[in-house]
């Protein structure tokens, strides 16, 4: 049976002291046993300030950041390495997400040796991609995904792309409520694992992200290419973070 992943992205949401409460109340609903026994992967992304304080971390849960940066060390001040990250017990760490592409202007080509510095570090990066509304709408989407892709392998060596995961996240659906269908998705993720096995001859696993809820988590993780969720806003709600974790144990 295949792994699939759900991955819950706090954001800047969050205090340290939150991080152990929520992780027992999740287990209390038995999705995460549920979870252990239909291997799907849970991993918790918290804010950096979070990652120290999530210890002892139950099985069954892993630990991810939402960036690291793409150097070991250095004079990068306010920056978090991807080694570091690994000493906190990070398994996992999302990078390009799109607030990041636009907040910090984070080029293709940056988000490709950050995913280099988190596999040298024996970190998984989440490497996210999506197309902007305006993208949608002008008929774009593959296309931009393609350049996406194309631009992250410029600086991240194809050879270690089967040891990452992809999140495709459409702008337009991040934080809005406007989910993609799960047809829409399920083109966009064809596209996308028919150009991984192409230029790796292997397959990855490919995340959905854009308002993933308990309403339409069964519906998106029934579609052949979707190999779980990146959850936004719902990771951060116990009861509906766990239903969504159910629903990832069906597929
Ligand atoms: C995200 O932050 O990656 C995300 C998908 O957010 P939301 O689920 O809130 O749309």
């Amino acid at each position: 049976m295949s792994v699939s992943f759900v991955v819950g992205n706090w954001k800047m949401n969050t205090t340290a002291d939150a991080f152990i409460p929520f992780v027992q109340q999740l287990q209390q609903t038995g999705c995460i046993s549920e979870a252990l026994s239909a291997h799907v992967n849970v991993v918790i992304c918290p804010p950096f300030t979070t990652l120290h304080a999530a210890s002892p971390l139950p099985e069954g849960i892993y630990l991810g950041a939402q960036d690291c940066h793409e150097q070991p060390s250095g004079a990068f001040t306010g920056n978090i390495s991807a080694g570091m990250l690994a000493a906190l017990g990070c398994s996992y760490t999302i990078v390009g997400h799109s607030e990041r592409r636009q907040y910090q202007h984070e080029t293709n080509q940056v988000i490709g040796l950050k995913a280099m510095a988190a596999l040298g570090a024996g970190i998984i990066p989440i490497i996210c991609i999506g197309e902007t509304l305006q993208e949608r709408t002008g008929n774009k989407t593959l296309e931009v995904l393609e350049n996406q892709i194309d631009g992250i392998l410029s600086t991240l060596n194809v050879a270690m792309l089967p040891q990452c995961i992809l999140a495709y996240e459409p702008v337009w659906a991040i934080g809005t409520g406007l989910s993609a269908t799960a047809e829409q998705a399920e083109v966009v993720h064809a596209f996308i694992a028919q150009k991984i096995s192409t230029s790796t001859d292997s397959t990855i696993p490919i995340l959905y992200g854009g308002s993933v809820t308990n309403t339409n988590a069964a519906e998106l993780f029934a579609q052949p290419n979707i190999s779980g969720a990146l959850v936004g806003g719902a990771s951060l709600k116990v009861d509906v973070f766990s239903q969504i974790i159910i629903a990832a144990t069906k597929k």
